[in-house]
């Protein structure tokens, strides 16, 4: 069949809006009409120099839409189901085996699995890589696989919940799964983007005593504020962590870094009160590393730990993160700003500059 998708040809971050043929779906695997697709971070980076993501490609990691039809052996879902995309997972490694299917160890979001001669996405015959986080939903449509794909009520808005399936999973799934927070715990927040609003919002349903946010932009903090932090830091002029010292007397219970920049993510450390456990749920591309505080870690029992799409198993999170959406304590729409599929540019310019939040792409 003939798609439209955002195909990245370079390193310039700039793609063009072309016209592919797909083939399949394949065994196992899941066609999704694209209803709207969120812009993460990752796809910036991945769009860019020195990402890993071999070229002509499409990405996109963020969708939701209604299943079209399924491959031999689909029996999860079925045409005309409404479903949000997420990452995949090989469903028979230890960590599938123990339902924490984000920490497969069999599974590579960025490099296709398929042999080259089953791409299913060609431009005048030439392979495109169509397989980005097993999706590649910069595009009317798309192809997970049944362990990517998570049915979602019917009555919830579709294109909204694109971005359950990775940036707001991760934020509130770090604090919902794997620090499972109790009522009168503290968390301090570094960087206030999609992830971290996420991480806000999901304290504030585990009961947290207090949340401080910390951004670089006034305007995300103000939106902070009104999820749910209790406290907001503009980043930039006095150091940080005295700053939360003074807030908490004496430091808090979680740090979640979402910015992988070295100096802020020393000081999510450096904040943490005795056992409290500092998480990074990014890193930066070039590898550098950071200096490890041992006597800091030692003396107090305090934790550093990584934390890949919050701990997430899909098929239980994402539909309890909707119903959390449609209560009113998840409101993610807050976050959201609609843009046409054809100014895809625009949304990652916007996004790159911090101007808008979540862009969502609408596939009309
Ligand atoms: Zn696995
Ligand atoms: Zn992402």
């Amino acid at each position: 069949m003939k798609i439209k998708a955002a195909v990245f040809r370079d390193d310039s971050g700039v793609p063009s809006i072309e016209e592919l043929d797909l083939t399949g779906p394949g065994p196992g695997e899941v066609l999704v009409r694209i209803t709207a697709t969120g812009v993460c971070h990752t796809d910036l980076k991945s769009a860019g120099a020195g990402s890993p993501v071999p070229k002509p490609t499409v990405l996109g990691h963020e969708g939701a839409g209604i299943v079209e039809e399924v491959g031999a052996g689909v029996s999860k879902v079925a045409p005309g189901d409404p479903v949000v995309m997420t990452f995949d997972s090989c469903g028979a490694c230890p960590s599938c085996r123990d339902a924490q299917p984000s920490y497969c160890h069999n599974t590579n979001h960025f490099v296709s699995s398929r042999p080259q001669s089953e791409y299913y996405l060609k431009a005048d015959g030439e392979p495109v890589h169509g397989d980005f986080f097993s999706q590649s939903s910069f595009a009317t449509h798309a192809i997970g696989t049944e362990r990517s794909v998570v049915k979602v009520r019917d009555d919830a808005p579709l294109e909204q919940l694109g971005p359950l399936g990775c940036g707001v999973q991760t934020g509130a799934g770090a604090v919902l799964n794997e620090f499972k927070m109790k009522p009168g715990q503290t968390l301090a927040v570094f960087g206030s983007g999609t992830l971290g609003l996420s991480a806000i919002m999901a304290a504030r349903i585990s009961g947290a005593a207090r949340v401080i946010a910390i951004d670089r932009h006034a305007h995300r903090l103000e939106l902070a504020a009104e999820l749910g932090a209790d406290d907001t830091i503009l980043a930039g002029n006095e150091p940080i962590d005295e700053q939360v010292l003074d807030l908490t007397g004496g430091g808090v219970d979680f740090t979640l870094d979402t910015t992988s920049v070295p100096e802020v993510m020393s000081q999510a450390i450096q904040v943490l009160a005795p056992r409290g456990t500092c998480a990074f749920v990014t890193g930066a591309w070039d590898g550098s590393p950071l200096p490890v505080p041992i006597r800091h870690l030692v003396g107090g029992g305090r934790i550093i730990r990584g934390i890949g799409e919050g701990g997430s198993n899909p098929d239980v999170f994402i539909p309890r993160l909707v119903d959390f959406f449609m209560d009113g304590r998840l409101p993610i729409d807050r976050l959201s700003t609609k843009y046409a599929f054809e100014d895809i540019a625009q949304a990652f310019h916007d996004s790159h500059e911090g101007d808008t939040i979540k862009p969502l792409l609408m596939m009309g």
